[in-house]
């Protein structure tokens, strides 16, 4: 079968490997139809991810349908079309039992497909734990509808929920890239009294407001001052950064009101420095991490019921065989790309 490989750093190559099959009980094997790019895809090319495994199929974002399952697997069926979650968990370890399931102590707990096994851009993966990683997807919501499922709309969900958004809040995003929306439109289901977006680039300020005109777009330099005049605390009330540089990092603690909750969900790529000079009496708190990804069953339903819909973020398409141009393309960020979808069967 067609599988996009990870090789070593700037080398990614479509590669023909056997048909995954099923290794251990808990495992299910699923006919990819439809994966997606992400940006943790570009770190792994830019070898930024240590733990990422030369040789490996990338990707860990997709929707398919089920070819197999082991003998303990209860809850999916040959047949049924998946959504397949970014992280394999056990279900049942401490972290587990406790929703922490990024920090699942099973050795192929956590991040694991598309880093450190065989991922999604490829017509079949094999997917360990597949009691906890497989979501049936209602008949109403399509295959693009359901693709970000796994992984974007996972963290914006995820993110919105650590963040502890109530009736009410204002919240700020910094970041209007794709994650930085999933995290936009997760927050619009707590009922803020309004949710500000900022991003450095005008372009993807323009594909907010025009696809979801209830967001407040502002470039960084406006966040400050409209914060402090239009927020009744004199800021945000709930902050996500899904930028993760330096600026973002500066800009998500001062566009905070005294006690907020700033959420630090990016991939940074350099450590941050608080200035707790500055912070003293502020009074902050601050989360950090990657994604818990347990909450798929609850998202898919909220896109059943039309209330949560992230497909306007999937710009482009590509058949798996051109996954080099398509990768290109989604690390040039050209032609207003927001992601990209990869067809990888029927
Ligand atoms: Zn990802
Ligand atoms: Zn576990």
């Amino acid at each position: 079968m067609l599988s996009y490989t990870y090789f070593g750093k700037d080398d990614f190559r479509l590669t023909d490997k056997p048909v995954p099959v099923i290794l251990s009980d808990t495992d299910a094997v699923v006919k990819i139809t439809l994966g997606s790019i992400c940006t943790s895809d570009l770190h792994i090319m830019h070898g930024a991810v240590p733990r990422a495994v030369p040789g490996i199929t990338v990707g860990h974002e997709a929707v398919g349908v089920v070819t197999a399952t082991g003998g303990k697997v209860k809850k999916v069926k040959p047949g049924d079309r998946v959504s397949i979650n970014v992280e394999t968990f056990c279900g049942e370890c401490w972290f587990c039992r406790r929703g922490y399931v990024n920090n699942c102590t099973s050795p192929s707990g956590g991040w694991a497909m598309g880093c450190r096994i065989d991922g999604m851009q490829a017509e079949y993966v094999r997917v360990p734990f597949a009691d906890t990683g497989l979501t049936r997807i209602p008949e109403n919501v399509d295959d693009r509808q359901a693709l970000l499922v796994g992984d974007i709309l996972a963290t914006g969900y995820w993110a919105a929920k650590i963040s502890e958004i109530e009736k009410g809040d204002d919240v700020l995003v910094i970041g209007a890239g794709p994650t930085g929306i999933c995290c936009m439109l997760a927050a619009f289901l707590k009922e803020p009294r309004r949710v500000y977006i900022c991003d450095t680039d005008e372009s993807r300020l323009e594909f907010t407001a025009k696809h979801y005109p209830k967001a407040i777009t502002l470039t960084p330099e406006e966040v400050i001052p409209r914060l402090r005049s239009e927020c009744p605390r004199k800021g945000a009330d709930r902050v996500i950064d899904a930028a993760g540089n330096e600026k973002s990092f500066r800009t998500a603690w001062e566009a905070a009101r005294a006690n907020a909750v700033v959420s630090l969900i990016a991939m940074y790529e350099t450590p941050q420095v608080l200035p707790l000079t500055e912070m003293y009496g502020k009074n902050l708190t601050f989360k950090t991490g990657g994604v818990d990804g347990a909450d798929a069953a609850e998202i898919l339903s909220l896109v059943s019921s039309g209330r949560l819909d992230a497909s306007a973020l999937i710009t482009h398409t590509f058949p798996l065989s051109a996954a080099p141009e398509a990768y290109e393309l989604f690390a040039a960020r050209r032609d207003g790309v927001m992601k990209v979808a990869l067809k990888c069967g029927e």
